[in-house]
């Protein structure tokens, strides 16, 4: 890390951030057993949802929560609805609209907490590089966490946020009561992500799972950590599948990539961010002028269509398998915005291993880095990428990095890693 400390400043960035992501998760995967007091459960809707008087649609309206709002649960009504305080609001949302999430908070510097959502506030006291925060809100980029028994604020740049996933290690039966003499309500395929809607009490855990509320054993639910990137906007950002976006990221700047691609529909799929829509734009000039003629053939990503896409897989082959083939949402590289497939010009191959015996592929291999791009799923690099070989996937991450990343014949990650 010095040695790449010595020579730049986007480069120091990076560094610093990942020497964080792998010590961090080093923590996190170390300890086995987490104390699970500082996992925050947040519960967020997924679309413009009625608010009711009552546990049911037979009951009175009282508005709508749009989409994507943060619900302060109160309860659980036993038939799959939330019962909640909403904007000074009491009543009950339908769990098939509420997505369920847990997440630990850690602090990546020793921080000042303050009586306030800025540095404007007094200051309370100060928590420690590495403590985990119990986060109960967020405000203006700020975290609200419990501290010493009083509420105080910390600036949300020097927080990593962990999400925790939950999925069945075997074919489950959720039971209407915690223990195994409760009725069995369904049962859950093994590979399931599961919505755990509230800590496990005497080894079971209370989740939601297609319409009701029940009870699982934890002695079947595995837990996984995933980090969210604090620099979604960087041109060097880590996106795999231990390094996640912020949920609904979007970059600000996309637009159209000036090239030509497989396609003629206007599409997202056509879409860059600027540097890296004007950089692809050269590279594609370049190989032309070199007699090599190529096509894009999918770039940005959104969330939601990660989301839909993904859904779609799991309906079809079920979640174990397609968490295999299918980027879970949030962690495809795509919706950075900084990522495309190429195929060569006759459009055959797209996105298939025979583009790998390709003269584009091989020019690609030599010219790329010029650009300010890397091959980011290289050969050999598998357990480092989680990806196979994919000499159609361009990463946009800048000239200097471009070149010393090819020269060195490193992953992204083992780069970002020294
Ligand atoms: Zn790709």
């Amino acid at each position: 890390m010095i040695s790449i400390v010595a020579k730049q400043n986007g480069i120091v960035k990076a560094a610093f951030f990942a020497v964080f992501v792998l010590a961090c998760a080093a923590i996190i995967y170390g300890v086995g057993a987490k104390s699970a007091s500082a996992e925050t459960m947040t519960y967020e809707t997924t679309a413009n949802v009625n608010i009711r008087t009552g546990p049911s649609t037979a009951y009175e309206s009282l508005g709508t929560v749009a989409k994507g709002s943060q619900l302060n649960v109160t309860g659980n009504a036993a038939n799959g609805w939330y019962q909640v305080s909403h904007n000074g609001q009491r009543g009950y949302v339908s769990g098939t609209y509420v997505q369920v999430k847990g997440f630990i908070n850690t602090a990546t510097s020793d921080l000042n907490v303050r009586t306030g959502p800025s540095t404007a506030y007094s200051i309370l006291g100060t928590v420690q590089k590495g403590e985990e925060l119990t986060v109960t809100g967020k405000a203006n980029g700020w975290f609200k966490i419990s501290y010493n028994g009083r509420t105080g604020y910390v600036s949300g740049k020097y927080v990593q946020v962990t999400e925790v996933m939950y999925a069945a290690t075997a074919n489950l039966n959720l039971r209407s009561g915690p223990s195994t003499a409760s009725g069995i309500l369904a049962s859950i395929p093994k590979g399931t992500g599961l919505a755990i809607t509230a800590d496990a009490v005497n080894g079971w855990y209370k989740i939601y799972y297609n319409g009701k509320f029940g009870y699982v054993s934890a002695a079947y639910v595995k837990k996984t950590y995933i980090l969210i990137v604090m620099n979604p906007e960087s041109k060097t950002v880590l996106v795999n599948k231990q390094n996640k976006l912020p949920d609904g990221y979007t970059p600000q700047d996309l637009v159209y990539a000036p090239i030509p691609f497989t396609f003629s529909e206007q599409s997202d799929k056509r879409k860059m961010r600027k540097e890296a829509a004007a950089a692809i734009a050269q590279l594609f000039n370049g190989a032309k002028s070199q007699g090599v003629s190529l096509l894009g053939v999918s770039a940005y990503r959104s969330y939601d269509r990660q989301v839909e896409l993904f859904n779609y897989y799991v309906s079809r082959d079920g979640y174990e398998k397609a968490s295999t083939y299918s980027a879970m949402p949030g962690t495809s590289e795509h919706q950075t915005g900084l990522a495309i497939d190429v195929t060569g010009g006759n459009g055959q191959c797209a996105a298939q291993d025979c583009f790998a015996n390709t003269p584009e592929a091989a020019w690609l291999e030599d010219h790329a880095s010029e650009y300010g791009f890397i091959i980011r799923y290289q050969k050999g690099k598998e357990s480092i990428t989680g990806y196979k070989y994919e000499p159609w996937h361009l990463r946009y991450v800048g000239q200097t990095l471009a070149k010393h990343i090819t020269s060195r014949g490193v992953a992204l990650e083992e780069y970002i890693g020294l």
